[in-house]
C-alpha cells in the first residue's frame, strides 16, 4: 500500500466545518495522538475551542483554502452543506475524506434519492423538481400527501413542507422556498411508525463496520432523544444495518456514512437521508461503545484499523436544546448520567447546546 494512503498519529486532519461534530472529531482524534487544524467562517467555534489549529475564512475564500490545504494532511468535512467548490479546491492539492463524489451525492436530496434506486434500495415513492411550474404534475404522480423539500441546504425540517392533493401549491412552493430556493423534491408521505438510523463506516481495505440501528425520536423536527438499541425486531435491525452497509460499498465510501431511515408499519425500511459524517444519532456511542462514532471516523479516514462497534450496554441520548441546557447543574448531579456542552456561548431556541446520555444496566 503506498505510504500516503495510511495517515499515522502524528499527522494533522483537516476539518472543513467548525461545529459540535468537529469538536467531537477532534476529541476523539487527539486521544489517538493526531492534531486537528478546524477551518471555519467564524472564529470561535465549538470545533475551534478544543485545538490550536485553525483558519477562520470564507468558504469560498481561494487563497485561504489552499494555504490551509498547504498545513495539513489531509481533509474531511463535518456537515455536508460545505460548498462544493471547496471541495473541488481541495481534492487536487490533498486527500479528501470522504471523496468529493460522496458529497455532492449526500449535498442533494434528489441525486441521494436517485442513488439509493441505483443501489436497489427502497425509498418513499419521489418526484424531482426543477421548478414551481413541476409541482402540479407531481402531487398528481404521488397522488396522496407529501412533503415538499428543498434538494439542498435543508436540514432539522426547514425547507420542507406537506402537501395534499387540494393544497394551494403556490403558497406551499413559496413556503419552502423561503428557505433556500432552487430544485426541490416531492415526496410521498410515510406514515412511520419509528424512525431509525445506521452510522457504518467503511475502511482503507473496505472494510465495513456498522453500529447498531438506533431509534430517533424529534421534536419540531429536530432530533430530541436516541435510543439505543432501536426497539424493533432483529430482523429490521439487521436489514437497515445491510441497508447502510451496501450504501457504503456502493458509495466507494472512506469514512463515515449515517443513514436515516424509516420504519413503516408493515416494516418495511425506506432509506429518508444520508449523512457522510459523524451524526447526531451517534452520540451515545461516546460512552456506551468501546470505539465511539467520533474515533471511528478518525480511524476510517486515516486508514488506521477500524475499531470495535459492539455496545457495552443500551443507551439513550438526550439532546440540549436552545435553554434546556439550562439543566447542566442538576444533569452533572445525576448518578449515571454522562454530560456533553459544546461551548456555545448563546442558548438560542433550536440551537443544539450539549448532550446527555444516560446507560442502563445490560439486561
Ligand atoms: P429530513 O430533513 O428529511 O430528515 O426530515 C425531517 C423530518 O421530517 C424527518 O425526521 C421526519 O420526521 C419528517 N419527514 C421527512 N420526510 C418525510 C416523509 N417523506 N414522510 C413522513 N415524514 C417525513
Amino acid at each position: 500500500m503506498p505510504a500516503d494512503l495510511r495517515f499515522p498519529p502524528g499527522t494533522v486532519i483537516g476539518i472543513l466545518g467548525g461545529g459540535q461534530l468537529g469538536r467531537m472529531t477532534a476529541l476523539a482524534a487527539a486521544r489517538l495522538g493526531y492534531r486537528c487544524h478546524i477551518y471555519c467562517p467564524e472564529a470561535d467555534c465549538p470545533a475551534a475551542q478544543v485545538t490550536p489549529l485553525s483558519t477562520a475564512a470564507a468558504y469560498d475564500d481561494e487563497a485561504a483554502l489552499t494555504a490551509f490545504a498547504a498545513q495539513v494532511d489531509l481533509v474531511t468535512f463535518e456537515f455536508e452543506n460545505v460548498p462544493f467548490q471547496a471541495a473541488q479546491i481541495l481534492a487536487p492539492l490533498v486527500p479528501l475524506r470522504p471523496g468529493a463524489e460522496v458529497l455532492r451525492i449526500c449535498q442533494n436530496r434528489v441525486r441521494e434519492k436517485d442513488f439509493c434506486r441505483s443501489a436497489n434500495v427502497p425509498t418513499a415513492d419521489y418526484v424531482a423538481l426543477s421548478g414551481p411550474q413541476d409541482l402540479a404534475a407531481a402531487v398528481k404522480r404521488i397522488g396522496g400527501p407529501a412533503v415538499l423539500k428543498t434538494a439542498e441546504m435543508g436540514y432539522d425540517g426547514k425547507g420542507q413542507v406537506s402537501v395534499r392533493p387540494d393544497s394551494d401549491l403556490e403558497e406551499a412552493w413559496q413556503v419552502m422556498a423561503s428557505h433556500g430556493d432552487g430544485p426541490a423534491i416531492l415526496e410521498a408521505f410515510v406514515d412511520f411508525r419509528m424512525e431509525i438510523s445506521v452510522i457504518v463506516a467503511r475502511g482503507l481495505d473496505g472494510t465495513c463496520r456498522a453500529f447498531p440501528a438506533v431509534e430517533n425520536q424529534h421534536k419540531n423536527h429536530i432530533l430530541d432523544q436516541t435510543i439505543a438499541p432501536a426497539r424493533v425486531d432483529d430482523a429490521i435491525a439487521h436489514r437497515a444495518e445491510a441497508v447502510a452497509r451496501h450504501l457504503a460499498q456502493e458509495i466507494d465510501l472512506l469514512g463515515l456514512l449515517a443513514v436515516e431511515m424509516f420504519v413503516t408499519g408493515e416494516d418495511e425500511v425506506l432509506v429518508n437521508e444520508l449523512a457522510p459524517r459523524p451524526h447526531n444519532s451517534g452520540h451515545w456511542t461516546l460512552d456506551a461503545c468501546s470505539t465511539s462514532q467520533f474515533e471511528q471516523f478518525v480511524r476510517a479516514i486515516t486508514g488506521l484499523p477500524l475499531g470495535e462497534v459492539e455496545p457495552l450496554g443500551p443507551a439513550v441520548m438526550k439532546n440540549l436544546i436552545g435553554d434546556e441546557v439550562d439543566r447542566w447543574p442538576e444533569l452533572l448531579a445525576e448518578p449515571g448520567a454522562r454530560l456533553h456542552l459544546y461551548g456555545k456561548a448563546e442558548a438560542r431556541p433550536g440551537r443544539k447546546m450539549g448532550h446527555v446520555t444516560r446507560l442502563s444496566p445490560k439486561g
